[in-house]
């Protein structure tokens, strides 16, 4: 347990309190089963790390179970590349579904079934309106819908058209499977549902084997079900799916077909971050377009772009701590990840010295040739992570602004005349510098005092405001370092008023679905997206790194001290060639920007 999770009893929320109050009053016998259902059809987005610590984090606390089930009811978007990263995510995030992987696919064979009972049942119907059609009958928030002229086949002539569709006897389209619930419902969602489409198209996993294809309101609940799941959490646009997912498994249940009891769908409100976007859609377009190096480039807000960016499984659950679960839509401000980031980091990455934009500072009164060790914590708070050894010597590296020729007032580093510690050695006072022909400052110069070397008796009597750091020239390894920032510059990108306040929560659009649409989210951006990224949000550079970083192994973080914290590359970091990439800065550099 890392000092970032250690806070004791986790705070109340209302699905802690559902779960609570159901093993309270025995509902589920005491389990709690739940489930997280990715789509597999992209990458996991910051978003999708709040379900994920919500679903396994509730299971787990209850001594429960959490099983990790691939959505995969749309053939023509999914793919298996996506399912592994996917898992990799979970796993990453420290959670563990054990044999319970499962697959909406899984179940085709028991969907196909049930569909013939409603069927049977005069519960179901195969309408053979067009998509235009069936939008055009739907009716809208105020108004009902029409009735289908096949609203009233019968049960045989509906199996015997439903049995040809699912043997390819119609093309895409054709024809639709429906519940008949009530097409003057309030809600939309309870009109005569479509439940199965015809998709002339192989599935990853079942390849060939079905032309016809389940929904994802049929089939979501069905899956919750037969895997006996007891608290099936998703986000608020289905809300008003919740009468449906509820018809749908009771009758099954009072048909016989499914065991009670039956699982209980609860709501909360999706993650929203400022300065990322957090949709698929918008995702590939970064990266097909080019904008970033990749879904794991560490400026996207995927799973597997946090990872390579430093972020960590503790800052996402401590951020998950932090914003809580709610039943109405907030935004969370960046800084409020990268805090949780900062302070997972601060308590556990040891420290380390770079000098990210060196300069030469000479000390003109040390003897040539000569160096002396100098120990140095490698976590303040933390003497049992120990100490390491830094090369003191005449030459060192510097930071180009820890000097200044002319400092303003309260400018307490290295100036002409002025005195600072070198932080871990000694005082030293500067007594010039040199510039090149086009007027940068390539040496300082200086002389140091030999009764001030830290550590030793009466050293520290005498203050000095300044504390830099510095590295051997002789024993500094260069490194190439990647100065991430945010990838947008605007909280709101692609808004209309990309800086706008945000404080009221916003209606969650329900998603209206009919057979043949696409599932995709409804955001109509105003302005494009893509405008809004932020120029800066990556500065690639040649630091001096002292010795023990280029022997870091790959993802180790560290604070370099007075620069941020840092991970040594996933996949770039080798010996030989030392690549660290920028996590976040050690304070918020954003908070009062633009407006
Ligand atoms: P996107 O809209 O980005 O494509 P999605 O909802 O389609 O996301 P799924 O793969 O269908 O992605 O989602 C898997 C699970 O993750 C669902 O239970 C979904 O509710 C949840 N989820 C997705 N986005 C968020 C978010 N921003 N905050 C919390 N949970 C989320
Ligand atoms: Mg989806």
């Amino acid at each position: 347990m890392t000092s970032a999770r250690a806070a004791s009893a986790p705070a109340p929320n209302f699905v802690r309190s559902i779960v609570a109050e159901d093993n309270r009053t025995g509902k589920y016998g005491g389990r709690v089963v739940t489930r997280f259902p990715p789509e597999p059809n992209g990458y996991l987005h910051f978003g999708h790390a709040k379900s994920i610590i919500l679903n396994f984090g509730i299971a787990a606390e209850n001594g429960g179970r959490c099983h990790l089930r691939f959505d995969d009811t749309n053939p023509l978007k999914e793919d298996v590349e996506y399912e592994d990263s996917i898992a990799e995510a979970v796993r990453w995030l420290g959670f563990d579904w054990g044999e319970h992987r499962y697959h909406a696919s899984d179940y085709y064979d028991r969907l196909y079934e049930f569909a013939e009972w409603f069927i049977a049942q005069g519960l179901a119907y195969v309408d053979s309106q067009s998509a235009a059609e069936l939008r055009a009958t739907r009716g809208t928030l105020t108004e009902p819908g029409r009735p289908s002229p096949y609203r009233e086949r019968t049960p045989a002539e509906s199996l015997d058209l439903f049995r040809r569709m699912r043997a390819g006897e119609f093309p895409d389209g054709a024809h639709v499977l429906r519940l008949k619930i009530d097409m003057a419902s309030p809600n939309v969602n309870m009109r005569d549902p479509a439940i199965y489409r015809i998709r002339h198209a192989a599935h990853h996993r079942t390849g060939d084997k079905w032309c016809v294809y389940p929904l994802y309101d049929y089939t979501h609940c069905i899956s919750d079900a037969l895997e006996r799941i007891t608290h099936s959490i998703c986000t608020l646009e289905f809300q008003d799916h919740r009468p449906l997912y509820d018809w749908v498994i009771e009758k099954l249940a009072d048909g016989g077909l499914l065991e009670r009891p039956l699982p209980q769908q609860i709501e909360f409100a999706r993650l929203k971050l400022t300065y990322v976007v957090l949709s698929k859609r918008k995702l590939i377009q970064l990266v097909e377009g080019g904008h970033v190096a990749g879904w794991d480039d560490p400026r996207m807000p995927t799973l597997v772009g946090a990872r390579r960016r430093g972020y960590t499984p503790e800052g996402f659950r401590l951020l998950a701590e932090r914003t809580g679960v709610s039943k109405s839509d907030a935004w969370i401000d960046m800084s409020v990840l990268e805090d949780a980031m900062r302070d997972d980091l601060n308590a556990r990455a040891e420290r380390r010295v770079a000098v990210l934009d060196p300069i030469r500072l000479v000390i003109d009164n040390y003897p040539a040739g000569g160096s002396e060790r100098c120990a140095v914590p490698n976590h303040p708070q933390r003497p049992e992570l120990g100490r390491r050894e830094l090369t003191f010597a005449r030459e060192l590296w510097i930071e180009r602004d820890d000097f200044m020729e002319s400092p303003p007032k309260g400018y307490f580093r290295l100036a002409p005349g002025a005195e600072v510690r070198l932080r871990y050695a000694y005082i030293v006072r500067c007594t010039g510098f040199e510039k090149d022909a086009a007027g940068n400052v390539t040496v300082v110069r200086c002389t140091y005092d030999p009764a001030t070397r830290s550590g030793t008796p009466g050293a520290e009597a005498r203050k000095v405001k300044g504390n830099i750091h510095w590295l051997a020239v002789d024993e500094a390894v260069p490194a190439e370092v990647r100065l991430y920032d945010r990838l947008f510059r605007v909280p709101f990108p692609g808004d209309r008023n990309p800086w706008g306040d945000r404080g009221a929560p916003e209606a969650a659009a329900a998603p209206v679905k009919v057979a043949g649409d696409d599932d995709d989210d409804a955001e109509s951006a105003e302005r494009n997206f893509l405008d809004d990224l932020n120029p800066g949000s990556v500065q690639k550079i040649t630091a001096q790194v002292e010795p023990a970083l280029a022997q870091a192994s790959a993802e180790a973080r560290y604070q370099f001290e007075r620069a941020g914290y840092f991970v040594a590359d996933r996949h770039d970091h080798a010996s030989g060639r030392a690549v660290f990439n920028r996590t976040v800065t050690l304070k918020d550099s954003w908070s009062g920007r633009g407006g």
